[in-house]
Formats: C-alpha cells, sequence, structure tokens
C-alpha cells in the first residue's frame, strides 16, 4: 500500500508525492476499474421503480463513468420508517462505541485513497491534489468528530444540588436528521455532516447534490462495511424537488444539515417550518461573496500567489474561494500586472493529468452561467486576462479562468461560483468604507487579508463580519480542528464544521434529577 504520509499525526497527511514509488503505485491504482459504477438509494425494504440515468464526466461528456437512480415518494417514506425504527436503538449505543465505528471508517478511507481520488476525478471533475485534499478532509471530519463525541457526550455533566439529590445532563441524538450536502466537496462535507450527525445518536438520511450521487454511495457503502447499520444510514439519491421537498416537509424529521446555496437553504428553512410538527434544527452552511484585502504594505508576489490559488483553485468552486481582489491604489498597477503575468502560467485541462492546474467546472448548467457573467463583465469591466483554453477541453465543461478589473462592488450581484477574481482598487483612506461594503453585501464567510500593517490588519479583523478570516495566505482550505470553517449572515446559520461547538446542534439535552 502507499505509505501515508504522517498518518500517526492527528490529521490526515494524505500522500507524500516526494515519494515516486508512491506517486508510481497511485497512477496504478487511479487507473483502476471504479468499485461501484451504479448508485441506487440505499433503503432496507425498498427497491425504486425509476430508470437510471448515466453519469459522465465533466472533463469529457462522452465518457461515460456509469449511472445513477433515483429514489421516489414510496423510498422516502420507507427510508423515514425505516430509521424511526432504528432509531432508539443507536442512541443508546455508548458513544464511544459510535465512535469507534467512525474511526473504523477513517481507517478504511484512509487505505483506499486512490479509489476516491479517481472517483471524485472522473465524477466531480477535481484535479488529483483536489481529490487527495477531499479525502484527507473526509477522514479529519471522521476522526476529529468521532474524538470530540467521546469527549462530549461520554459522561453526564455532573450538577451540583442539595444533598439527597443527583442532578445529571445528557446528551442524546435528536432523532432523523436530514444530510443535504453539494458536489463541490462530494466527499469531504458529505462526510462531515453525515459522521457528525451519527456520532451524536441520530439517524441520518443523507441526499447528496445529484451530480455526485456515485461518491455518496460508495463513501455509505464504506460506512456500512464499517459497521453503521443500514437503517441508521440511508443514502437517497435524487433531486432537490422531489425528494429533498418530501423529506423536509415530513413530520418526524428533527433537523437538516445542509450546504449548498443561500436560496435553497431559505427554502428548507420555510418548508421546515410549514409542518405542523415540533421545530427541527437547520444547519445551513451556504454561499459567500469573498474579498481579498492588499494594502500597499502586501508582498506581491506572496498576494498574486494567493489570490489566484483562492480564485482559481478548484475551478473556483469553493464557497470559500476569492471572488474580490481589493487592492490599495499605490501597488494596484503592479499587482493587476503580475496577476495577468501569473495566469499565464495556470495550465487547464484534464485533471486526472498531475500537471493540471484547474479542471473543468461541474456541469453544462454551471458554464452557462459563468458564460452569462463573463457576457456581461466583457461590457461593463475591462478583461485582465482569460487564460486560454486548450482543444483537449472541447468536450467538457471548460471555462477559462479569468479576472476582470470592476469599478465598484454593486456590480456585483450575487456569488459567481466559478473561477472569475474581480479587481478593484481602493485608495487609503477609503479602508474603513471598503469594510462597510464588504459587510454590505451580506455574506460573511471569508476574508483575505494582505498587510504587514499591525494595525490595519487589527481594525479589519475586528471589523469584518466574516466567519473565516486569513492574514498573509491564501484564504481556502480550512482544515479541520484547525480552522473551524463557516460563515454568518447570509452564508450560514454555523455552527462551524470541524470546530469543537458543531455537534451541540446535533444533540439535544436531558437533566436527569434523582432524589435518592
Ligand atoms: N472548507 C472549504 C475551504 O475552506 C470550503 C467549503 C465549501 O466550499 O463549501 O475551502
Amino acid at each position: 500500500p502507499i505509505a501515508l504520509y504522517g498518518a500517526d499525526r492527528k490529521n490526515s497527511m494524505g500522500i507524500n508525492l516526494a515519494n515516486e514509488n508512491d506517486l508510481r503505485q497511485l497512477a496504478e491504482q487511479i487507473n483502476q476499474p471504479l468499485r461501484y459504477t451504479r448508485a441506487t438509494p440505499l433503503v432496507p425494504g425498498y427497491s425504486p421503480s425509476g430508470t437510471a440515468q448515466p453519469i459522465t464526466s465533466p472533463q469529457d461528456r462522452r465518457q461515460k463513468v456509469g449511472e445513477w437512480v433515483a429514489a421516489d415518494a414510496l423510498g422516502v417514506a420507507k427510508a423515514i420508517d425505516n430509521a424511526q425504527g432504528a432509531q432508539s436503538d443507536w442512541d443508546q449505543r455508548p458513544v464511544a462505541a459510535r465512535a469507534a465505528l467512525l474511526e473504523h471508517a477513517a481507517d478504511l478511507l484512509e487505505g483506499r485513497i486512490a479509489e476516491y481520488m479517481a472517483l471524485c476525478t472522473r465524477e466531480a471533475g477535481k484535479s488529483l491534489l483536489d481529490g487527495i485534499a477531499e479525502v484527507r478532509e473526509a477522514v479529519d471530519f471522521l476522526r476529529y468528530y468521532a474524538n470530540h463525541a467521546r469527549k462530549l457526550m461520554g459522561q453526564p455533566e455532573q450538577l451540583p444540588g442539595p444533598t439527597g439529590e443527583s442532578n445529571q445532563l445528557h446528551l442524546h441524538g435528536r432523532g432523523i436528521f436530514v444530510a443535504i450536502s453539494p458536489w463541490n466537496f462530494p466527499l469531504a462535507i458529505f462526510m462531515g455532516q453525515v459522521a457528525a450527525a451519527l456520532v451524536t445518536g441520530n439517524c441520518v438520511i443523507a441526499k447528496p447534490a445529484e451530480q455526485t450521487n456515485l461518491i455518496a454511495y460508495t463513501a455509505v457503502r464504506l460506512l456500512h462495511e464499517a459497521g453503521i447499520p443500514e437503517a441508521v444510514l440511508q443514502l437517497l439519491p435524487g433531486d432537490g424537488a422531489t425528494v429533498g421537498a418530501a423529506l423536509t416537509k415530513d413530520a418526524r424529521i428533527a433537523g437538516v444539515a445542509f450546504t449548498g446555496s443561500t436560496e435553497t437553504a431559505r427554502a428548507i428553512n420555510r418548508a421546515l417550518a410549514a409542518r405542523d410538527a415540533a421545530i427541527a434544527v437547520l444547519i445551513a452552511e451556504t454561499g459567500g461573496q469573498n474579498a481579498l484585502i492588499a494594502d500597499s504594505s502586501a508582498l506581491p508576489e506572496q498576494l498574486v500567489k494567493d489570490a489566484i490559488s483562492a480564485a482559481f483553485g478548484s475551478a473556483g468552486q469553493r464557497c470559500s474561494a476569492a471572488r474580490i481582489l481589493l487592492v490599495q491604489d499605490d501597488i494596484a498597477d503592479k499587482v493587476v500586472h503580475m496577476l495577468a503575468g501569473a495566469m499565464d502560467e495556470i495550465t487547464v485541462g484534464d485533471p486526472a493529468l498531475m500537471s493540471t492546474d484547474v479542471g473543468p467546472v461541474i456541469d453544462q448548467d454551471a458554464l452557462n452561467m459563468l458564460n452569462a457573467h463573463a457576457e456581461r463583465m466583457n461590457k461593463e469591466a475591462k478583461l485582465i486576462k482569460a487564460v486560454t483554453l486548450s482543444d483537449s477541453t472541447a468536450h467538457g465543461s471548460f471555462f477559462a479562468p479569468r479576472a476582470y478589473e470592476i469599478q465598484s462592488l454593486s456590480q456585483l450581484k450575487r456569488e459567481v461560483f466559478g473561477p472569475v477574481l474581480h479587481v478593484l482598487r481602493y485608495a487609503a483612506k477609503d479602508l474603513d468604507a471598503v469594510i462597510d461594503q464588504i459587510n454590505g453585501t451580506g455574506y460573511g464567510l471569508t476574508l483575505g487579508v494582505h498587510s504587514r500593517i499591525d494595525a490595519t490588519v487589527q481594525k479589519i479583523a475586528a471589523r469584518a463580519k466574516v466567519g473565516n478570516c486569513y492574514v498573509n495566505r491564501n484564504q481556502i482550505g480550512a482544515v479541520v480542528g484547525v480552522q473551524p470553517f463557516g460563515g454568518e449572515g447570509l452564508s450560514g446559520t454555523g455552527p462551524k464544521a470541524g470546530g469543537p461547538h458543531y455537534l451541540a446542534r446535533f444533540v439535544t439535552e436531558r437533566t436527569l434529577t434523582i432524589n435518592t
């Protein structure tokens, strides 16, 4: 097997790419056929009636990866019945037993890193490096939440009381959790939501993004193999309008963990509120309109490197990605010039090649949205640079990364989810107004700051209403347990994924008072 680099450490370190032998093995394993090529609902006692739909690769739609079958209303009802039947037993298992299953799953997953990288590349168009990061993060979520749940729920909290009275605070699962996960982190975020809900004693019904059903299917099969009972974790592939809507209107759902657009989060919130039922919990991680502010003390080389990775890495399809580079006018010419030069070095193409920096966007809808945005920007803004696409991209959903210079933040109405960076100059005296404008977007996910002036850094950090502020480094790639991730305002409800307060939202508290 490939030697896992730093596997003894708390966070998975993935693969050591400096080791040629490992790299060779990796290349071989990545080219193996996939373990599964058909994603179906995983609901005991139910088989779907619908026909299979093809799964094709974002980098070349002529390549068939597999097929998937959607669940229907019967599948939703059966899954909820199954979960209801399994809930009490699962919640009553000791947390250490649930945590051990997650840790077993983490070990299995880490040992299958090449297989999951291949899946992420073929079904989601992820670059190989992004694939490594994806598996590492999924492994980290499993281990972090397992460890954290043991601490949180291992023993009831003993509380003070008069002589002859024992008071204890116990934590339990809330019930049935629905996990609605995105295609941009089809393994990591999927696993994070599912692991958190499971380890705290909830049954989970997972509804993954339609674009990445096979990754979700393979992950659920792995969790079952690790020992999670099939009625405790079920999978319902399908679209939001049928499967998602049917789940969120059912009175038996206790909570929803969702990552995706702000509009969908609002729709879920409305659906949950409209039920004649107990108030459900909604944990939503949504979009961003993320800025990177650079003052004249920024180091231009470092700034440009970080701007490129934060704006164009993962084809800009991270909710943490930098969308707006606010650069102080004194250094703006130099930075724009360097940015254009550095963009010439970006290789766009087949995500399965190590030499590729930017792969395809997820699908034709995403490409259409980006093309429409580019058309508007071509009229309203000045193009700094568009990366040239090679002929090899002709059959996939490829969008050339590009940077525009804009005149005002008001030119950007909504999040543009792809590799587009908007550069806006500001004068030093306007820094406060700039922070107000960023706050004024209503989003509050990530903010990058490049400045060597401590007072400026402190001021921005104190005033910016964002969940994750990164100074003198790039603003993507939050590490589980190191940079708890998640935003505020239009960007999400909190708590932060990979942080110490996340699990608390998945539990209900029960006080037990005994007169002894
Ligand atoms: N956690 C990821 C990061 O820090 C972003 C997650 C997302 O795009 O939803 O880059």
